[in-house]
């Protein structure tokens, strides 16, 4: 099949890609390199530079006329949303549209959207957090990946194209940029491998739903490959502490820089957890690895990591 991959340079990208080349795909890509690195593109894909609502990512969609588009490439910094939201709005609102608008003009038949299961649900009063759960988001953000899944909602009503909305909870794994905003276990595991310190907001109680970018990749493979539309969270269905992160993490590295609590994070929700019954139910899907050899995986990486 061809498929185009946005945000193929990116963390999830990038491996979403590697897998579909190696399951016989055709791929082409669209990113920018604004968090993504030319190191992480696989060989053997078609890559264009340029941003998603440029007039070159146009034309390659034109010629390349995808059967499917991943689209992963977004501005993932919660906080550069709030602090910019117009910023954040240029490439996850109007930029996915300038793409969507690409799809269809290029007959593409099925989108598969990288949404936020995180940013999405608000303060949620039951878990693990169904779909069902009113979409508050707290953040433009978020607020931006509802506007695309309502724009998506259009395109398949009103053009018939096959929609798919992935709401993936804190994604972690093998080549996590450490030094972006989001991601905290890659943050930790960089710290750990230069021995400094773990710095922790509050007491570190606040739970998440971290799931391996395997099982993510998995996600999007099944979708991808029966075709599924609707709303899918993707996550663990199990809460883990950032105390409990930082003590696996110290304990697999050896590092002795120890974790420093500093002031709660205004805005920081004290539980976050995904139900992906919903999903498992659709496709057989399960997440396979644990916290645990999730955090082993991951830090074989950065230990040896350039
Ligand atoms: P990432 O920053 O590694 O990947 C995003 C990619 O998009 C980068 O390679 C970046 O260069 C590219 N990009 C950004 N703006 C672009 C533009 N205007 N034109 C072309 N390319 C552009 O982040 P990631 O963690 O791999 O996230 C991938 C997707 O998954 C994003 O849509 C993100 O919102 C979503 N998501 C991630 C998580 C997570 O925990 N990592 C959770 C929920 C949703």
């Amino acid at each position: 099949m061809r498929i185009l991959v946005t945000g193929g340079a990116g963390f999830i990208g990038s491996h979403t890609a590697e897998a579909l080349l190696r399951a016989g795909h055709e791929v082409a890509m669209i990113d920018d390199l604004s968090t993504g690195k030319r190191a992480n593109v696989p060989a053997g894909a078609e890559t264009l530079i340029t941003d998603i609502a440029s007039h070159e990512a146009r034309l390659l969609v034109a010629r390349f006329r995808p059967e499917a588009l991943l689209h992963l490439a977004a501005k993932v910094s919660v906080r550069a949303s709030i602090d910019d939201p117009g910023l954040d709005a240029r490439t996850n609102v109007l930029g996915s549209l300038a793409l969507l608008e690409a799809c269809r003009r290029a007959g593409t038949a099925y989108a598969l959207f990288a949404s936020t299961g995180g940013a999405m649900y608000g303060t949620a009063r039951t878990f693990p957090i169904a779909e069902t759960a009113p979409a508050e988001p707290a953040s433009p953000y978020g607020c931006a990946k509802l506007a695309v899944e309502g724009y998506l909602g259009y395109y398949r009503r009103v053009h018939g194209l096959r929609t798919c909305v992935l709401r993936y909870a804190n994604v972690y794994g093998p080549r996590q940029d450490p030094h972006g905003e989001a991601g905290v276990v890659a943050i930790f595991a960089q710290r750990c491998r230069a021995g400094e310190p773990l710095h922790i907001h509050g007491d570190g109680s606040q739970t998440r739903d971290y799931v391996h970018v395997d099982d993510v990749v998995a996600a999007n493979l099944a979708c991808l490959g029966a075709r599924m539309e609707g709303v899918f969270n993707v996550g663990t269905g199990q809460e883990t502490s950032v105390a409990t992160l930082a003590a696996g993490l110290l304990a697999l590295s050896g590092s002795r820089g120890g974790v420093r609590h500093g002031p709660e994070r205004a805005g920081d929700v004290a539980r976050s957890c995904l139900d992906a019954a919903l999903l498992s139910r659709a496709t057989g899907w399960r997440p396979r690895l644990g916290i645990r050899d999730g955090l082993a995986s991951t830090w074989a990486w950065f230990r040896s990591a350039p």
